[in-house]
């Protein structure tokens, strides 16, 4: 090669190299990486972070902090590099919002995916995928709708299995049956549920399928993922056959709608990388988004027309509870009271 075409090859690539350059200065290097704290299981989000490093060009530093999101985040104070903080269960998000570790944020493209009562008021958390305490029912049983007052009524009499009272889900759940009915019904329905019991309050929700099945009980209460799992044989051939022996209703409260948990996501206090922080909540509401994000763990997606998977879909429409989340959440210490007043988990 002579000096002339090297000189020739040269001015290409300067030019190449400035034009590069305008376009890392036209953007601020801080939106560039974003650094999200999760307690979900790293798997189940890293195809939506590839995804979303695809179509912004922003990479996702995903941290997974299996416990302590709340102290991890308040102990790094300001100097916190957190942006995005998601968790699951509403207690775990509403203990960010109530430490402070929250920032609110106004977004339309949020508030238009996410109805009024599964995210803060003022856009402190946001609720990206949902989880229903559902009925699961033995395969013949005769039932096709059901009530959570119902669980309390004398007819299941000594039929009824259900996970620990103290276990989050079922705290959820009491905290939801106190906001619709206040502390003295809550009593002595948990009283009524706890003397319908057909074994002690305990093990998981699986074992409430495999419980129907071994005729230890006709009903009880448990999530609805749990159905896709079992039934998509995740879990293996025995809990193939536990799917298999339940009839799964989606019940309500008298008046109001099935008690939804969720899995959520707030925008740090100290994000560095707030912009970007928001942006990539607003891409995991995206319809596609919002079908992967679901899927994972056959949970159902919050925003109304995204996709649900065929095994969740069959349960029925789900009708969420109107009352807001927060509302509810902050019965959760009264409910814990409760059960434990009851003796739910003797
Ligand atoms: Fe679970």
């Amino acid at each position: 090669m002579t000096i002339h075409t090297l000189l020739d090859l040269r001015r290409p690539i300067a030019g190449a190299i400035v034009a590069l350059a305008t376009v890392v200065s036209a953007t601020p290097l801080s939106a560039q990486t974003l650094n999200l704290y999760t307690s979900r299981e790293p798997g189940l989000i890293q195809p939506l972070i590839d995804a979303f490093a695809k179509s912004t060009g922003i990479k996702v530093n995903s941290i997974f902090v299996t416990a302590g999101l709340a102290e991890r985040v308040a102990a790094e104070g300001t100097k916190s590099p957190a942006d995005v903080l998601m968790s699951v269960d509403i207690g775990n998000v509403m203990d960010l919002v109530e430490k402070g570790l929250a920032e609110p944020v106004q977004s339309a493209v949020l508030e238009k995916a996410i109805p009024a009562h599964l995210r803060g008021a003022k856009g402190e958390w946001f609720a990206l995928s949902l989880r229903a305490r559902v009925l699961y029912a033995a395969k013949d049983s005769p039932l096709t709708s059901f009530t959570y007052e119902q669980l309390a009524s004398p007819q299941y009499k000594g039929k009824v299995c259900i996970r620990a009272g103290q276990h989050p889900y079922n705290v959820a759940l009491v905290a939801a049956y106190l906001a619709h009915h206040g502390e003295a019904e809550t009593e002595a329905w948990l009283r009524g549920v706890k003397a319908n019991l057909g074994r002690k309050a305990t093990g998981g929700d699986r074992d409430v399928a495999r419980d129907i099945m071994g005729g230890i009980c006709d009903i009880g209460i448990a999530n609805s993922y749990y159905v896709g799992l079992m039934r998509g044989g995740a879990g293996g051939p025995d809990q193939l056959k536990w799917g298999a022996a339940i009839k799964v209703i989606l019940p309500t409260f008298a008046g109001g709608g099935t008690q939804v948990n969720i899995s959520g996501a707030s925008v740090a206090k100290n994000a560095p990388n707030r912009a970007a922080a928001i942006r990539f909540l607003e891409y995991l509401v995206s319809d596609d988004a919002q079908k992967i994000y679901a899927e994972a763990n056959f949970e159902y997606p919050v925003k109304a027309g995204a996709a649900i998977h065929p095994l969740i879909a069959a349960l029925g429409q789900l009708k969420t509870d109107p009352l807001p989340l927060t509302d509810i959440a902050r019965h959760r210490a009264t409910a814990s009271k409760l059960v434990e007043k009851v003796g739910f988990d003797n």
